[in-house]
């Protein structure tokens, strides 16, 4: 199984054209990126058997992978400490 966070969203028509992608840096990166999460993946996935599934990304890093307490983080902390359960891994 392969799951990825909706993190972009789909680019909009003015950038999509031929002279908008390339322009900058920011959308050459978001087309490649979507390109490979919303085309490519789902289709390798497909063709390997293997479940390919979107998940909303909003509260993943909040919430513990092995209790499902709620604990609250900025960007700046890299590692989850549960104050519930003490698991202890890194956010991502
Ligand atoms: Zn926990």
């Amino acid at each position: 199984m392969i799951f990825v966070e909706d993190l972009i969203p789909p680019l909009p028509p003015e950038v999509r054209g031929v002279g908008g992608i390339g322009m900058l840096g920011k959308h050459t990166l978001d087309a490649g990126l979507g390109q490979f999460v919303n085309q490519i993946l789902p289709w390798v996935c497909w063709k390997r058997d293997v479940y390919y599934g979107k998940v909303d990304a909003r509260g993943t890093s909040q919430e513990c992978p092995d209790c499902g307490a709620e604990v609250r983080k900025d960007l700046s902390t890299r590692i989850h400490h549960c104050h519930n359960c003490g698991s202890t891994k890194p956010r991502d």
